[in-house]
């Protein structure tokens, strides 16, 4: 077995590194969740969920995975035989519909090629064909994280309003949420879905909705059957600062710290990091004579960059060498598109060097798996990290 020394590097799009300072917040013993002291937690993660969510309406915290924060914005909503409009933008579009499906919902899945964000001239066109309004609810993926595409929530939400169609809209932020720009309020979104390990830069375990007063009118409403997913039963423990059931009160130390600092960083700085080293990334892609899995310009997610490998080239293969040699895990093509795309995560904890290291190990990494590409990639990032701000760096990225 090899040894490594130093850092692992983790470039997957998450789960992501967790800052040591987030670790050592959650270093604390076992607090009691009913005592005086917990509610000051309680309290205090609750409203810092809100300023990153940028919503005065409550926010649900589960100890949940994302895919319970997916099920949550679901089963509070809508009840089997509702009609939904999905959009394919790639793996995790696939999941989400496979919940839907699950709770017996009627699912209306927007065919795409995984290349780009949402296909809204679509959605539009379903929802005016829509006369008797059966559709009751839009779900899209905002930061497709198996693709490195991105959807513009409000482009969403625009289109609904135009349109009059009264359909909540559901926006699973899962890794867009701390690593783009986000406003659940002002983009006027019904059900934000996000969890604790890519952009909030903590480990696994937590699941977040935020929710419009139309979505708790809606939720109110709602006969379907739920229980620990039920928003009102944990609004209602949550205006004591509690949870009715115990909470995750670690990863709620290590929440109220990871918010610290992201806001000590300052929200604007943090997206434009995301951005720049977005495009530091595809400018070393493009050094190498490789493609984006994205293909529109305007959809290039901050987060992550799906590379392709030429035809005959097994991406997994070079994620191997990768792993072997650098100790460096990159993240892997995920079904339609395994064994031909790796993904490097640019996303929560990073830096600027932390990006040369990560591109230095892609870039010697094609190198030892024989696969044809030119040098140059990583001094071409090195360029765009040097003096050029996002907005001067090729094909900046969208918000
Ligand atoms: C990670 C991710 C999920 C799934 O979250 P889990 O925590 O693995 O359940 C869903 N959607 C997107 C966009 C994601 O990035």
């Amino acid at each position: 077995m090899t040894v490594h020394t130093g850092r692992h590097f983790l470039q997957i799009p998450g789960p992501t590194n967790v800052p040591d300072r987030v670790l050592r917040a959650m270093d604390m013993p076992t607090l009691d969740h009913r005592g005086p002291e917990f509610a000051e937690l309680g309290f205090a993660v609750l409203a810092a969920m809100q300023r990153v969510f940028r919503t005065r309406q409550p926010v649900i915290i589960y100890p949940s995975s994302g895919t319970g924060a997916w099920e949550a914005a679901m089963v509070n909503t809508l009840s089997p035989g509702d009609k939904v409009l999905m959009c394919e933008t790639g793996q995790f579009a696939v999941l989400w519909r496979g919940i839907a499906e699950k709770f017996k919902l009627d699912v209306d899945f927007i065919p795409g090629d995984w290349r780009h964000g949402a296909d809204l001239a679509e959605v539009e066109r379903r929802l005016v064909a829509d006369k008797q309004h059966k559709i009751k609810a839009v779900c899209v993926v905002h930061n497709e994280t198996s693709t490195g595409c991105v959807t513009p929530p409000l482009e969403a939400r625009k289109l609904l309003d135009r349109v009059k169609h009264p359909a909540l809209l559901m926006v699973d932020t899962i890794s867009g949420l701390g690593s783009l720009v986000y406003e659940h309020d002002a983009w006027g979104i019904d059900v934000s879905v996000a969890g604790s390990q890519k952009g909030l830069m903590l480990p696994p375990g937590l699941g977040f909705n935020a929710v419009s007063e139309k979505a708790l009118a809606v939720a109110r409403a709602n006969q379907g059957m739920r229980s620990y997913w039920d928003w009102q039963e944990v609004i209602a423990f949550n205006k004591a600062g509690t949870f009715p059931y115990t909470p995750a009160c670690n990863l709620l130390m290590g929440l109220r710290e990871a918010v610290k600092m992201l806001e000590e960083e300052g929200l604007e700085n943090v997206f434009a990091r995301h951005k720049r080293h977005s495009a530091a990334t595809r400018a070393a892609i493009k050094a190498w004579g490789l493609e984006t899995q994205c293909v529109d310009p305007n959809a290039h997610s901050p987060a992550l960059t799906g590379t392709r490998l030429p035809d005959g080239h097994d991406a997994d293969n070079f994620r191997k060498i990768v792993l072997e040699k650098f100790d460096m895990s990159l993240g892997t093509g995920l079904n339609k598109v395994k064994g031909k795309v790796f993904r490097i995560g640019h996303i929560g904890h990073f830096n600027d060097l932390m990006l040369m290291g990560t591109l230095a190990g892609v870039e010697m990494g094609l190198d030892l798996a024989k696969v044809p590409h030119r040098g140059g990639g990583v001094l071409a990032a090195m360029e765009v990290l040097k003096g050029h701000d996002a907005a001067q760096a090729p094909e900046a990225a969208v918000a």
